[in-house]
């Protein structure tokens, strides 16, 4: 009798910030949802996998499950996850008797966790994955504690959990008439009484949930690309001011073969740095007549479209401008949102600050002006 997959792909990501599924996000270049559909359509026991998708990912989802033929195949999901699962169920062949849940946001599953999950349903009708929890639990009302849980009898339930497949429809079933909603399958099970065996998961089996987990996985990926730039410019008199795209009012402005942006030059070579591509002196030379007067801002698009050849993306940028005078704060979100739109950054993801250097060095005799930034890159 056969084993049947259902792939829980449906989540809407609201902690991942951007309007992406966090599941098609890549890893290494990667989608996300590729990671455990190819460790799962890769095993030999595994006869049908489903995916239960969200409606507007259907065609991105469509496309990497080809890749497997017919074994492989997606469904709409519903409103909650308990919804998307019970659809996926309904979708699995006739022959299947043995049924594993994933969530496709933990791409770090193994073939091993796989079939100790199979095994021990095979012994008990019901198993799932978990490791025991190493932060102390407190149980808090308001911001007041109530009592501290016993370490010892705590364990953080992951995924995949293996069930009999017509135990695991039945619980569906009666949680549905009766309108009850868990957050796994086998908290549907264990409350119409059934028994679930706990198998030792691993550390690295996480779920990707928020932006920051992209960096982590058991060293299975690679840290993000870091670039830093710094650049300065001397202001004078009769030149414009302008930074990050934003020209600025003001009596003095910064001398240069091009506009002199300073922080859009800063950011550029971060971009250039973080790749590892040279820098802007490289790329736009200041001997070059081309280059006279030109829109820095344009220069950095042209970094950014460089990148995009190389299989890069930004993921944020962080700049700091060092001026004395003129008072910046009135063009910030229009520099943000400039330097957003050139990097195809949600302004979330543009961090700007000004400062001054309290009257020392050049910068606070107002001679120049400096800028320092920083930026991440992923692969794409
Ligand atoms: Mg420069």
């Amino acid at each position: 009798m056969g084993v049947g997959v259902v792939l829980a792909a449906a989540g809407s990501s609201q902690r991942m910030g951007g309007g992406t599924n966090k599941i098609l996000l890549p890893l290494e270049g990667t989608p996300i949802l590729a990671y455990s559909l190819s460790t799962f359509a890769q095993c030999p026991f595994v006869a049908q996998i489903v995916i239960v998708a969200r409606r507007e990912d259907m065609a991105a989802v469509e496309g990497l499950a080809q890749e497997w033929g017919k074994k492989v195949s997606v469904v709409e999901g519903g409103r909650e996850r308990q919804e998307s699962v019970y659809l996926g169920l309904q979708a699995l062949g006739p022959d299947i008797e043995w049924v594993l849940v994933h969530d496709a946001a933990r791409p770090f599953v193994t073939q091993e966790m796989i079939e100790n999950v199979l095994a021990a349903c095979k012994e008990h009708s019901a198993a799932t994955v978990a490791v025991p929890v190493t932060d102390t639990i407190k149980v808090v009302e308001g911001d007041l504690v109530q009592k501290t849980l016993p370490r010892d009898k705590l364990w953080a339930v992951q995924t995949p959990q293996a069930f009999l497949r017509e135990l695991l429809v039945s619980a569906h079933q009666s949680a549905a008439a009766e309108g009850v909603i868990v957050t796994d399958d086998c908290a549907l099970v264990e409350r119409f009484g059934g028994r679930v065996v706990v198998v030792s998961g691993d550390y690295s089996n996480i779920k990707i949930t928020t932006a920051a987990d992209l960096g982590r996985g058991g060293g299975k990926v690679a840290a993000p690309l870091i670039g830093y730039g710094f650049d300065v410019h001397r202001m004078v008199t009769g030149r414009r001011l302008v930074l990050a795209g934003v020209e600025i009012p003001y009596e003095l402005g910064l001398l240069g073969h091009s506009d002199a942006d300073v922080a859009a030059h800063a950011v550029s070579d971060a971009l250039l740095g973080a790749a590892g591509l040279g820098d802007i002196g490289d790329l736009f030379p200041d001997t070059d007549p081309k280059y006279a007067g030109a829109d820095s801002m344009v220069l950095l698009g042209e970094v950014v479209q460089l990148l995009n050849e190389h299989g890069l993306r930004p993921w944020n940028v962080d700049l700091t401008i060092v001026a004395q005078k003129p008072k910046l704060s009135p063009w910030k979100d229009k520099m943000r949102r400039g330097l957003g739109k050139v990097l195809g950054l949600p302004e979330s993801r543009v961090g700007l600050k000004f400062t001054t250097t309290e009257g020392l060095g050049f910068t606070g005799r107002g001679e120049g002006i400096a800028a320092h930034a920083v930026v991440s890159l992923i692969k794409v």
